[in-house]
């Protein structure tokens, strides 16, 4: 949540704006559930902002909002909050971690320093020393000296034993909280997000190594019927099992990602049109062999078909430009019949 919606809760109109966006739920027959809220409170709160746009293209489309909607959204434009705010426990608990150890280097210091006057007075006394009974003496102080550096070494190195301990466990749970926010729940794909991030970065990269790049978009065909017939759980797992085929072939470098509501984008880097070409009619064939059953009821779905379009970038190309030429080759496996293979390429030649 960003801090002036944060601080709006908590001011004079801070009910006066929940019940709006309540009624703003109502009006859009969502439920009230907290991800929900959140999407609507900044809807609310900021109606031209990114995700108050984004919110309002969803809801006058024609797609129903369902909680993966909300999930996607979430992902895309609520992350930030979430991460820094877990960035922000992960540095209050490093700062008490330093804290603690410098505390007990401190003191070990002390100790140690304390121990060396111990000495130095101990030798001097020895030189001095007349009678065996002033060596037992002497010798019980420096043990007893002794055996106080020794705790407090030991206890030194407890606390640095525990604090390394934190900090690999801090580690893992920052490695966590990254993955989560750079993948799509639902798929485990790649998110829109770090699939736009990566695209521009490759795009970049063939641009300055002179490699080819080659990106695929692929839509679900008909899959607004899979919904309307067997309910949006069963299009989730339609969903799932799709990305399962494309996450499966599309090993790094390749990176696939779910790019919207029933679509997704695999980039293959450094690879030809043709062997490309082969790999995506590979996918769809697999994916359209298998006759799906229904997890909760065990009916029969039938059989669940893609179409794909694919563009190599072309030298001085942008990510949007090649993203668009894929989309338009995408469209063409639309029209002419859907469950095929498009190249961008083909259809820029059958135009000319
Ligand atoms: P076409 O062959 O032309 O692509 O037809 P289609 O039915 O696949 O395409 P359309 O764009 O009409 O419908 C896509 C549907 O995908 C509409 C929307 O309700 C659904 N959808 C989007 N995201 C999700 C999701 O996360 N889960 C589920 N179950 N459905 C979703
Ligand atoms: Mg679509
Ligand atoms: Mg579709």
């Amino acid at each position: 949540m960003t801090a002036q919606v944060e601080t709006a809760l908590r001011g004079p109109e801070a009910y006066a704006l929940a019940r709006r966006v309540v009624d703003a739920m109502q009006e859009a027959s969502v439920w009230p559930t907290p991800l929900n809220f959140e999407l609507w409170l900044h809807y609310v709160s900021d109606p031209e902002g990114p995700l108050g746009r984004e919110l309002h293209r969803l809801l006058t489309g024609d797609a129903p909002f369902t909680d993966a909607t909300a999930e996607m959204l979430a992902a895309e434009f609520l992350p930030r909050g979430r991460l820094s705010e877990e960035i922000r426990d992960v540095g209050a608990v490093l700062n008490r971690e330093l804290a603690a150890v410098a505390e007990a280097i401190d003191n070990a210091r002390k100790t140690q320093s304390a121990y060396g006057e111990t000495l130095s007075s101990a030798s001097a006394r020895m030189q001095d020393a007349e009678r065996p009974t002033d060596l037992t003496e002497i010798v019980s102080t420096l043990s007893t000296a002794t055996r106080k550096v020794q705790r407090h070494t030991s206890a030194l190195e407890k606390r640095l034993e525990s604090s390394n301990r934190e900090v690999v466990r801090l580690r893992e749970h920052l490695e966590q909280v990254r993955r989560d926010a750079m993948t799509d729940a639902l798929t485990n794909l790649a998110n829109r997000k770090t699939f736009d991030e990566q695209l521009a970065r490759l795009c970049e990269e063939a641009e300055t190594e002179g490699k080819g790049l080659t990106l695929a978009v692929v839509d679900i065909d008909h899959f607004k019927r899979f919904n309307d017939t067997w309910g949006h759980q069963t299009g989730d797992q339609v969903l799932r099992y799709v990305a399962s085929v494309l996450g499966r072939i599309s090993r790094a470098p390749r990176v696939a990602a779910r790019y919207g509501g029933e679509e997704f984008a695999v980039i293959f880097p450094g690879e030809t049109p043709g062997t490309v070409e082969a790999a995506l009619n590979a996918i769809r064939e697999e994916i359209g062999s298998r006759s799906l059953r229904r997890r909760s009821t065990n009916d029969d779905l039938g059989a669940v078909t893609i179409s794909v379009g694919f563009a190599e970038r072309r030298p001085g190309e942008t990510a949007l430009g090649v993203l668009e030429r894929a989309d338009e080759a995408l469209y063409a496996s639309k029209r002419s019949g859907r469950n095929r293979v498009t190249n961008a390429e083909a259809l820029a030649q059958a135009a000319a």
